[in-house]
């Protein structure tokens, strides 16, 4: 089977398992050949990491029921393949809401577990490891473990990708909104300290937020940005109401996700050439939305009342699928940094950018807060996502200059999501995230013989058989 994540291909033998007995046969069918397995959830990371070319893949998606939902203490137990936005569909109207949803919600809950995601909301709520009560791990010798928030493996499967067995089932914890309707205030900040000093405010006022940033703005413009922010408002309606609207909501999403697929099937080649086209215009593009956005501002008329659902995954829906849009060259890369290196790190990771011959046609800035897992990238701080879609002549002038963006965020003391890299090697994967050491003494035990990996893991050099791998 071939499989399509990002802008790589790979050949694997599938299995699609709808039962955890069919899960161990497929285990067993591995270790019988020597074969390595990786699972897979939804495939709706930009990188490598639910890839394992020539090898085995477990397609997680046919186990996606709801299992139990308690809606007094707001638990709801699935399994590892459901997708986030079928959680969405049935508890929503009820005035529940799952955090950290990332943008993707057709990622499934295991994919948002082992990635360790993060939504909008990742300042206020965390990263994805916060909303998890427990989880089934299925392990490579065929039997299982309940991991609980208190066990001493819960901080290395959370964020783990995948290494150390499959997730056959997860139980998270939602927490209560007021309505499925957020006020959004988009607010125009000048250059990077504005952008700094209303961004400490809405984290304090606002419920999620997200910031497109203007990557062409320079000198004292550098940091010139839109922040898109929203805050949970009180609506009075019955339940069957907010069904009905909700119903309509997802129908529209669908439609629009419908509309983005049948474009890009029938002027795909138009809809890449448009892009490098615009590519020359960007500057010019990205001063005029930002002047329209200061004058909308200034009139008062900034702030509309919205579903969540829209605010928070309708660029999922209204664009066709990343990995189709950004062709054969595009990639994105997502980098956190410290708090208190902000500033400076806006500034210099957007000089690296545009001293690229292919800067990025998309800079998104989120907020983010700390976890406890052994590989995570969430911290205080905030981070920038680019997305870059270089020309063939530029494709290795991009690298590099992507390379250079790790390595100034290492040196900061930030880190790289996994979930969106495609370019880590083993020296930096290492400098990012030094307690992978204690990820592979676990997997020693858990995975002795090194049946679960991916491309990813083998790329940044995730070795359970080399003692020391960073030295
Ligand atoms: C348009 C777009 C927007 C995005 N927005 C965001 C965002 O806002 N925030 C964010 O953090 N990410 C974002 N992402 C990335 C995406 O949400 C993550 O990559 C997520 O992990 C994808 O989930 P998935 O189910 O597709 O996982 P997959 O890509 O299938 O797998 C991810 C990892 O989980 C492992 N895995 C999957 N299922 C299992 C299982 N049952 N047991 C063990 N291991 C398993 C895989 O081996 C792999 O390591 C976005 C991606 C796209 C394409």
């Amino acid at each position: 089977m071939t499989s399509l994540v990002g802008s790589l291909r790979t050949r694997s033998l599938v299995a699609r398992p709808t039962t955890l007995e069919q899960c161990r046969e497929a285990l067993a069918f591995c270790r019988q050949h020597n074969m390595t397995i990786c699972a897979r959830g939804a495939g709706r990371g930009y990188g490598d990491l639910a890839l394992n070319d020539g090898q085995a893949l477990l397609d997680m998606s046919g186990m996606n029921r709801i299992l139990s939902f308690d809606r007094d203490t707001a638990r709801i137990k699935v399994e590892a393949g459901i997708r986030l936005i079928d959680i969405y569909r049935e508890v929503h109207h009820l005035l529940m809401t799952l955090p950290a949803s990332p943008t993707e919600s057709h990622s499934s809950v295991a994919g948002a577990i082992c990635a360790n995601v993060n939504g909008k909301d990742a300042w206020h709520h965390g990263s994805f490891a916060h909303q998890v009560v427990s989880l089934t791990l299925l392990l490579a010798s065929g039997e299982t473990l309940e991991i609980d928030r208190s066990h001493e493996f819960f901080n290395a499967v959370v964020g783990g990708i995948g290494l150390l067995g499959v997730i056959v089932d997860a139980t998270l914890q939602l927490r209560p909104i007021p309505s499925p309707y957020v006020e959004i205030n988009r607010i125009p900040t000048p250059e990077v300290d504005a952008l700094l000093e209303k961004m400490s405010q809405i984290e304090k006022s606002h419920d999620a937020a997200v910031v497109w940033v203007d990557a062409y703005a320079r000198g004292r413009k550098i940091g010139r940005s839109v922040i898109h922010a929203a805050k949970y408002i009180n609506r009075k309606q019955s339940e069957s109401r907010r069904r009905e609207i909700l119903q309509a909501g997802y129908e529209r999403l669908d439609e629009h996700r419908r509309f983005g697929l049948a474009l890009h099937e029938k002027f795909g080649p138009i809809l890449s050439l448009m892009l490098h086209a615009q590519r020359p215009m960007m500057d010019s593009f990205n001063r005029l939305y930002f002047a329209m956005c200061q004058l909308v501002y200034a009139i008062g008329r900034s702030s509309n009342t919205e579903l969540f659902l829209r605010f928070g995954f309708e660029a999922s829906f209204t664009v066709p699928p990343a990995h189709l849009v950004c062709g054969p060259r595009g990639y994105t890369v997502q980098l956190t940094f410290p708090r208190s290196e902000a500033r400076d790190a806006i500034i210099e990771l957007i000089k690296i950018c545009q001293s690229s011959p292919s800067p990025p046609v998309t800079t998104i800035l989120r907020a983010h807060k700390p976890d406890d897992c052994l590989i995570s990238f969430s911290e205080d701080g905030y981070s920038l996502n680019f997305e870059f879609h270089p020309k063939k002549r530029y494709e290795a002038a991009s690298r590099e200059a992507v390379d250079r963006l790790i390595d100034a965020t290492i040196k900061r003391g930030g880190k790289i999501h996994l979930a969106k890299d495609q370019v880590l090697r083993p020296e930096q994967f290492y400098r990012v995230y030094p307690r992978y050491q204690e990820l592979l003494k676990i997997k020693r035990r858990l995975d002795p013989e090194g049946l679960f990996t991916s491309d990813l893991a083998r790329r940044v050099g995730i070795d359970p058989s080399l003692d020391n791998p960073s030295t």
